[in-house]
């Protein structure tokens, strides 16, 4: 089977996708009330409401590069003033907005009635959504979260709760909608059971030849996001297991003669998925999985799944706001990826220097140091950006990737 071919469950992704971002439209146009949150804002609380609607402009940032229209978007922001060094997340989501949703793949997102934004993954995310709160004129509703240097104390947990509450209302007086509780324990329900599967499908890497690549997490992280606490969403998640341990069972790898294992640390580079797993399967070289696909799920500083409570669902909710890389110090960012490289068995750490995520990028110097010397796994460093197409040299990259496929064949002499 070639790496670019479509599988079933990728099938079902797309359709999956295209009836998410036309519902949300049709729910908006029927009167739902519409927030944009930031990636961390647990939405199955928006579950607990009748009709809400919400949209994620990372994501939309997410497909527009992956559909290639990034620089074009980018620009747009750019005229307006904004540094070419801002996140190109917020370059091409700004540059959309600023336009009405021209040339974005499914025409901008849903007008918003409220912002909801979090400030652990990064500070510029909560000035990227002040742009919106004065463009639009609409409340803007902050969830500080504390940063995590360690598993999360009591105190910073209910800090946190104590937010949802304060945001649940603001939604009721704000939609006239009234809050059910007993709606989100059933969607927290939906989240765990899509989790699980969601391990399981990432657990085929552990095979040799891994039964997947990093580069069919990145594709199918996208419905976690968008449709979080939906039976459609384990429902897909179920399938995509299924699938994937089918295609192992009749020995159908994505890189058959898988030669290198390889990890892949920072964001996805939207804008090179087809390019980067057609290069890197002809060099039989495999990225079989990325610190950013392997926390979803998780809690800081392991990538094993964190149980879900839905009897307590906002105490839940509330811990997985540590879940991604960004709001972990070096210490946890280093013990889940090492235990990543012993689990997966992996001969080498592609560390992707983002020039866009500076919070993803800031440890990773320390990182490879700590890698390379504990446990004699080779490194590299490559430049990415990882969704302006402007800021990224293919030959430079696989340069360096071609060097370190060649210190895993040194260390095997
Ligand atoms: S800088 Fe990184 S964490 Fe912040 S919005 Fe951009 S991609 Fe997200």
């Amino acid at each position: 089977m070639k790496t670019h071919e479509k599988t079933s469950a990728g099938k079902e992704l797309t359709q999956l996708m295209i009836k998410s971002y036309l519902g949300d439209f049709e729910k908006a146009q029927n009167g739902a009330f519409v927030v944009w949150i930031a990636i961390m804002v647990p939405a199955e609380i928006f579950s607990g409401f009748d009709t809400i609607v919400y949209s994620i402009p990372e994501s939309h940032a997410a497909m527009n590069a992956g559909k290639g229209v990034g620089p074009l978007q980018c620009e747009k922001a750019e005229n307006r003033g904004y540094s070419m060094d801002l996140c190109s997340y917020a370059r091409i989501d700004m540059g959309s907005v600023f336009d009405q949703g021209k040339d974005s793949p499914v025409g901008g997102l849903p007008k918003p009635d409220l912002l909801i934004s979090n400030n652990n993954n990064c500070s510029l995310l909560v000035k990227w959504f002040e742009v919106y709160q004065r463009e639009l004129n609409i409340p803007h509703f902050i969830i500080d979260v504390p940063f995590c240097y360690a598993s999360q104390s009591k105190k910073n947990l209910n800090y946190i709760v104590k937010q949802y509450w304060e945001m649940i209302r603001l939604i009721e007086t704000m939609s006239g909608q009234t809050f059910h509780m007993e709606k989100v324990e059933e969607a927290v329900r939906w989240t765990g059971e899509a989790l699980k599967h969601w391990k399981h499908f990432l657990s085929h890497a552990n095979h040799r030849p891994s039964g997947i690549t990093a580069f069919d997490t990145f594709v199918q992280m996208a419905p976690f996001l968008t449709m979080r606490g939906t039976k459609e969403l384990a429902d897909h998640y179920a399938f995509l297991a299924h699938d994937t341990q089918q295609r192992v069972e009749k020995k159908i790898f994505p890189v058959p003669e898988e030669k290198y294992r390889l990890f892949w640390d920072n964001i996805a580079p939207w804008h090179q998925l087809k390019n980067m797993s057609r290069r890197m399967a002809s060099m039989n070289a495999n990225i079989v999985g990325a610190t950013y696909t392997s926390c979803i799920g998780a809690v800081e500083g392991t990538f094993q799944r964190y149980e879900y409570d839905d009897s307590d669902p906002l105490c839940s909710l509330a811990r997985s706001m540590n879940s991604t890389v960004c709001p972990s110090g070096l210490t946890l960012r280093t013990r889940a990826m090492k235990d990543a490289i012993k689990d997966l068995g992996i001969d080498g750490v592609v560390f992707a220097s983002n020039r866009s995520c500076k919070p993803y990028s800031l440890t990773q110097m320390d990182q490879a140091k700590m890698i390379a010397t504990s446990m004699d796994v080779p490194t590299v460093m490559i430049d990415v950006d990882h969704a302006d197409v402007r800021n990224y040299n293919e030959e430079n990259v696989f340069i360096r990737i071609g060097a370190l496929l060649e210190k895993v064949d040194e260390g095997r002499r």
